[in-house]
């Protein structure tokens, strides 16, 4: 594979940091302990998984034994909802906008779900009609995937907590912890579920803070790791990676939102003043600094991105599971978005690696794309 010129992908996933395989690189190779034995080999993994929960518990805003290790944000998300509801019964409720792996899992779990207004901002009075005295549990996501809405959490966290005593609030923070202060953000949360691909950690990792007093049922039967609440050896190097990912997304994370949020404008703004009848979805400044969404009326996304990938420009439609598949976003279709519009969407997200020559690439490239396409 030649690589891209310019990987405007960082929604679906990111590159490894350096600091993250540094880190994993023992535990691929001579450190390669089950940290559940007794022995010394087993003491050093066992040492490497506990220093990586201390650091993504400050990371996060909690305590170590508030962290559950998990294979990744899908799984995150189906042990909050499915492991709540298991325990307690009840209804699980959700915003219109989550990612499939809550929307499917609250379908599949029988729960509600929730309309969002035209900026995709959770609507509060149908919140407040979704929930009562039979919810167990309420998810409700820090940043959307698709086009980097912002919720507001604490808002959502008030209401359960006056209309819905006995529910506890989950958030897919997948998307937001590149960009967002989670440990502050989610600290309404009892459940918060991350993904270290997202930030540069490796893939086939993540975690789920489950707070004090929340208790669930585990997804998985097996030898008890994670205290009863997450069965199954633990990915040691892609645990220690995570860990290494988190600490250097939080350390940067202020400058990077600063120069990655102005690159975005930039490359926002270009796009809109040179493509005739672009439009932005959703009110910037309510959305992550890494999500550019526009939508070219007239021209059909598939079509644009493999002309995009063509000239070295790597984007995505919607969601990275939702591409391939013709169906317009459940994202758009929530937030009010005309079918047709819907399948004109192009999402451009940025990550701590965008340079400005990536951007000036898009510029480039998506106007003569459009132009190409309009003129059939
Ligand atoms: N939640 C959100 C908001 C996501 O964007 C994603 C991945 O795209 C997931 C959950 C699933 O995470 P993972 O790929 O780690 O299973």
């Amino acid at each position: 594979m030649t690589a891209p010129l310019a990987y405007l992908d960082h929604a679906a996933t990111t590159p490894l940091r350096p600091e993250a395989l540094e880190a994993m690189l023992p535990y691929l190779t001579d450190r390669f302990g089950n940290p559940s034995g007794s022995h010394a080999v087993s003491r050093v993994a066992r040492r490497a998984v506990d220093e990586a929960r201390d650091t993504v518990a400050e990371c996060l805003g909690c305590e170590p034994g508030e962290v559950v290790f998990t294979s990744g944000g899908t799984e995150s998300d189906n042990l909050a909802l499915a492991g709540v509801q298991r325990h307690r019964g009840g209804t699980v409720v959700c915003a219109a906008t989550e990612h499939h792996a809550v929307l499917h899992a609250v379908t599949a779990l029988g729960g509600r779900v929730v309309a969002v207004g035209g900026d995709g901002v959770i609507d509060l009075d149908a919140l407040a009609a979704a929930v009562g005295d039979d919810t167990a549990v309420v998810s409700v996501m820090l940043a959307n995937n698709e086009v980097g809405t912002v919720q507001p959490l604490a808002e959502v966290a008030a209401l359960v907590r006056r209309l819905a005593p006995g529910a506890v609030v989950h958030t897919d923070a997948v998307q937001a912890f590149a960009w967002l202060d989670v440990a502050t953000l989610a600290a309404p949360a009892e459940l918060v579920a991350v993904s270290a691909h997202k930030f540069g950690g490796p893939k086939g990792v993540g975690a789920l803070v489950v707070r004090s007093g929340v208790v669930l049922d585990p997804l998985f039967h097996g030898g008890g790791q994670e205290r009863e609440r997450r069965s199954g050896t633990h990915n040691v190097a892609g645990i220690v990676g995570m860990a290494a990912a988190m600490r250097a997304t939080v350390e940067g994370r202020e400058a990077t939102v600063a120069r990655v949020g102005a690159l975005r404008d930039r490359l926002a703004d270009g796009l809109l003043a040179a493509v005739p009848g672009a439009v932005e979805t959703g009110p910037r400044a309510g959305r992550v600094a890494g999500s550019c969404h526009l939508r070219f009326p007239g021209v059909e996304s598939e079509a644009l991105l493999v002309l995009l990938d063509d000239a070295g420009v790597c984007a995505s439609a919607g969601s990275a599971c939702a591409s391939g598949a013709m169906e317009p976003s459940h994202v758009l279709a929530a937030m009010g978005v005309p079918r047709p519009e819907a399948r004109s969407s192009l999402r451009l997200s940025l990550g701590p690696t965008t340079t400005d020559d990536e951007v000036d690439l898009a510029l480039k490239v998506v106007p003569e794309a459009v132009g190409r396409l309009r003129e059939g």
